[in-house]
């Protein structure tokens, strides 16, 4: 029986911390307590150090067909990326082809993480209708495949835009099933016209997105969504959300007593619409649905989080290339065709800490719980992931709170060429990153093994308090 100890560590939870020591064997956490037997195959000093639970990143999007081109990293270079920055767990998005079996698109995406991913991994099923062949795969992928979350799009007319009808009878009908529908907010139909007027004009830059994509078009989309939820008696969860308006109506649906939950990003906590003025085509680096918003919903969206209206923070990570390879590049002459999405899987966590936890924002029991117990616990995944604590998976990070490091396309481990934050330092990273008791990044090395990831089957989604 392979075991390891950590000694001397501080374990953070999003209940609490205490001064400890955590013992694992066989992968799975066996003790945490104060003086444990030093009898271990390696021991690890943590001194100094914050022992947290790895992160749970359930918002990404590796190896994702958009059109004729594909999102750059795959299982592989993604989640060796994510585990550098301390994520042990995705949950990414299975996106059928309109008319395609969802089990048939399960088989595809598991096919493309088997073998390749190197930390554990769960999808989310995307819906674009809801029929009755929807409704018998939905209890099939709920109750014998573990994928129990549903996603589903306001936005994108044409290609994965779900009507109300279908969202509403998503809700009911996955909720039977212990299933939670997620939902991409923004008015798909309103932004259609914008975006044509602005071309209609030749307002073709980059920053035009932003423009055509208004808060107001988020805001009324979640409280439909809500209201669709409220209808249905589901609970709903409204991923990436970004604004200030967006994030009063899930107040205002809360206080109705309806099940929401909510994700925002590290870009809408950290970026704004300023960096949509960068010259020379770099804005559309920044280019993502919904797009980064006037300064003032960044304070917004943190004091969400610290009062808990906000639940998760996960990336949205969808990498295209800028100019190697040049996907960026197609929307030169129209906003509308540059490829939605950006790079962030591997900096989550040190964006949080070094934003949030060391500015007094949030305290480091609820920077856990955002990145890690509130998505395993959404996401049926709890308690075996997101904590550190007996009989849970050991997927653990010791963290470094006072190193700091300069993030940079240069050295990052995502495969794209550029990053949101190119020449930003953060401090608090991770030294030492364990999956299922395995050391797989050792101070900035991976030394881990392809394909040693494995898929998860989730329970119940969307029951947990948060
Ligand atoms: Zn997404």
């Amino acid at each position: 029986m392979a075991t390891s100890l950590i000694r001397n560590g501080t374990v953070l939870s999003d209940a609490g911390r205490m001064a400890a020591d955590v013992l694992v064997e066989n992968g799975v956490i066996a003790r945490v307590g104060r003086g444990l037997p030093e009898s271990a195959d390696t021991v690890i000093d943590a001194s100094g150090r914050f022992v947290l639970p790895g992160g749970v990143d359930a918002h990404t999007h590796l190896d994702m067909p958009a059109g004729d081109i594909t999102s750059t990293d795959d299982f592989e270079t993604g989640t060796i990326a994510a585990a550098h920055g301390g994520t042990t767990t995705i949950v990414d998005f299975a996106t059928p082809e309109p008319g395609e079996s969802l089990l048939a698109a399960l088989d595809t995406w598991r096919a493309k993480a088997e073998g390749k991913a190197v930390v554990d991994y769960g999808f989310h099923m995307v819906l674009r209708e809801f029929g009755e062949r929807t409704a018998s795969e939905v209890r099939l992928l709920a109750n014998r495949e573990g994928v129990t979350s549903f996603k589903m799009f306001m936005a994108y007319p044409g290609r994965l835009m779900a009507d109300d009808g279908s969202i509403s009878g998503a809700m009911r009908g996955t909720r039977d099933q212990g299933g939670l529908v997620m939902i991409h907010a923004e008015n798909g139909r309103a932004i259609e016209v914008l975006i044509a007027e602005a071309l209609q004009r030749g307002d073709t830059a980059p920053r035009f997105h932003a423009l055509t994509r208004p808060v107001g078009a988020e805001a009324e989309a979640a409280s439909r969504a809500i209201a669709l939820a409220e209808m249905a008696a589901a609970p709903v969860f409204i991923v990436h959300l970004s604004s200030a308006e967006a994030l009063e109506a899930l107040r205002v649906g809360r206080a109705r007593g309806v099940a929401v939950f909510a994700e925002t990003c590290p870009q809408y906590l950290c970026l704004s619409d300023a960096e949509y003025e960068r010259p020379d085509f770099e804005a559309a680096k920044f280019v993502m649905s919904p797009p980064l918003r006037p300064a003032p919903h960044q304070e917004a969206l943190w004091r969400g989080l610290a009062a808990r209206d906000l639940d998760t923070v996960g990336t949205d990570h969808c990498p295209f290339g800028f100019s190697d390879p040049p996907h960026k590049q197609r929307g030169r002459d129209d906003f509308s065709k540059i490829p939605n999405g950006a790079p962030g899987i591997e900096t989550r966590l040190m964006l949080l800490w070094d934003e949030g936890v060391r500015t007094g924002r949030i305290t480091p029991e609820r920077f856990v719980e955002i990145t890690a117990a509130a998505p395993a616990k959404i996401f049926g995944l709890w308690p075996r992931k997101g904590t550190i604590a007996e009989g849970s998976d050991a997927d653990i990070v010791l963290w470094d709170p006072d190193a700091s490091v300069a993030i940079s396309a240069s050295t990052h481990h995502m495969r794209v060429d550029y990053s949101l934050y190119e020449g930003r330092t953060v401090t608090g990273v991770p030294e030492a990153v364990l999956s299922r008791g395995e050391l797989i990044v050792d101070r900035g090395a991976f030394v881990g093994r392809k394909g040693r990831g494995r898929f998860l089957r989730r329970g119940a989604a969307g029951a947990a308090s948060a």
